[in-house]
């Protein structure tokens, strides 16, 4: 008796629950119409500015799709329209548009605020650091995420991961790579902590955003380009302004792109729509890393087969001085502030366990499936 007393209990307390939350969804105020809507009926209408021009393979159309499903999840609650780079602001100007919320959204690569935060490249790559799958798990269940939430804080910016390159390629060269002398003198575009390496290898790294690569190439105005992989390299013509394709991409080995939220902005939706935007960037998270895996060997066949591109190898000597390189140029991000020597730590700590791991597991698959 005392069972079935409880479980009406419990059932009459649903009800109730039941019955709040439906009148939760109806005007709550029925004695003074006119007031303002209630949360679930409010919508919201925000911009997304990019870095990358509108519709551009992988990256723009990764924006758009974030863009989509932030409505279709949400019911039309939250509208997004997304510009492409210059259309409402310069590609490298999004992240103060944002942080003063000239749009609601930016759509880029952490490292490209390394003037604001020098901890903010962490979030983006590292040389020779992790893969798109470590990436992943660094950010959402080791502590990585935490981080890059109190790196873009004083910014009024709430950071999420929302796309990844996986591993990219070394870059088009109009020359070939026989030695760390050759990259000497060398004037390659080559963002973050990877031109940082190029300049201690005595080349001289510059940031042009993607609309600008193919002509500064072309007219002589830099020696060589970074972009991203096949998928994206061959939509920009690339292959028609320079002859050899390097690989690995050892400066990008696995590049998580981002979509910031101004603070303000996204404290004024209610819970549920927060959790749909920030899991919305999650799913487009995994949904960029799976075209980009999808589409790259493709595309390196039609530059190789149909654009006869001279696809090489960096030397293994050139690979080991530039990790050598590397480890120095992201220690010393180290000493530039507290907040950069936390995520560096936590960074290398994971990076160490992740090496350790996927020994044995992915690169002893690889291995075992062979070639
Ligand atoms: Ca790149």
């Amino acid at each position: 008796m005392k069972r079935r007393t409880f479980l009406h209990k419990l059932g009459a307390g649903t009800l109730a629950a039941g019955g709040t939350l439906a009148a939760g969804c109806q005007p709550q105020d029925q004695g003074s119409p006119g007031s303002a809507p209630t949360a679930r009926s409010e919508t919201f209408q925000w911009k997304m500015v990019t870095t990358w021009p509108k519709n551009f393979p992988g990256m723009g159309t990764g924006a758009n799709y974030l863009a989509r499903i932030i409505g279709e999840m949400s019911g039309g609650r939250v509208q997004v329209r997304v510009y492409g780079a210059n259309e409402l602001v310069p590609p490298f100007e999004i992240f103060d548009a944002v942080g003063r919320g000239t749009a609601e959204m930016g759509h880029g690569a952490s490292y490209y605020w390394k003037g604001k935060s020098e901890a903010a490249q962490f979030f983006s790559a590292v040389p020779f650091g992790l893969t798109g799958q470590e990436m992943n798990a660094w950010l959402y269940h080791a502590g990585g995420m935490e981080l890059w939430e109190e790196v873009y804080a004083p910014f009024g910016l709430v950071p999420t991961a929302a796309g990844n390159t996986g591993v990219q390629m070394g870059g088009w060269f109009n020359k070939e790579i026989h030695s760390v002398q050759d990259l000497q003198g060398l004037k390659m575009r080559i963002p973050g902590l990877g031109g940082e390496v190029l300049r201690r290898a005595g080349g001289t790294p510059v940031n042009l955003p993607g609309g600008e690569l193919f002509t500064s190439l072309q007219s002589g105005a830099i020696d060589a380009v970074e972009w991203v992989g096949p998928y994206n390299d061959l939509a920009f013509g690339l292959h028609r302004a320079a002859r050899y394709y390097y690989y690995p991409g050892w400066h990008e080995p696995g590049t998580t792109l981002e979509c910031f939220i101004n603070r303000k902005a996204f404290e004024a939706l209610p819970p549920d729509l927060q959790s749909i935007v920030k899991n919305a960037c999650k799913v487009a998270n995994l949904d960029m890393l799976s075209e980009y895996t999808a589409r790259n060997n493709d595309a390196l066949r039609s530059l190789v087969d149909e654009h006869q591109v001279e696809l090489r190898r960096f030397p293994d000597d050139v690979l080991a001085t530039i990790r050598k390189m590397s480890d120095e140029v992201v220690a010393e991000i180290a000493d530039k502030d507290a907040l950069s020597r936390k995520v560096y730590e936590s960074f290398l700590a994971f990076r160490e366990q992740a090496m350790a791991w996927h020994d044995l597991s992915e690169r002893a698959y690889l291995n075992a499936r062979g070639s």
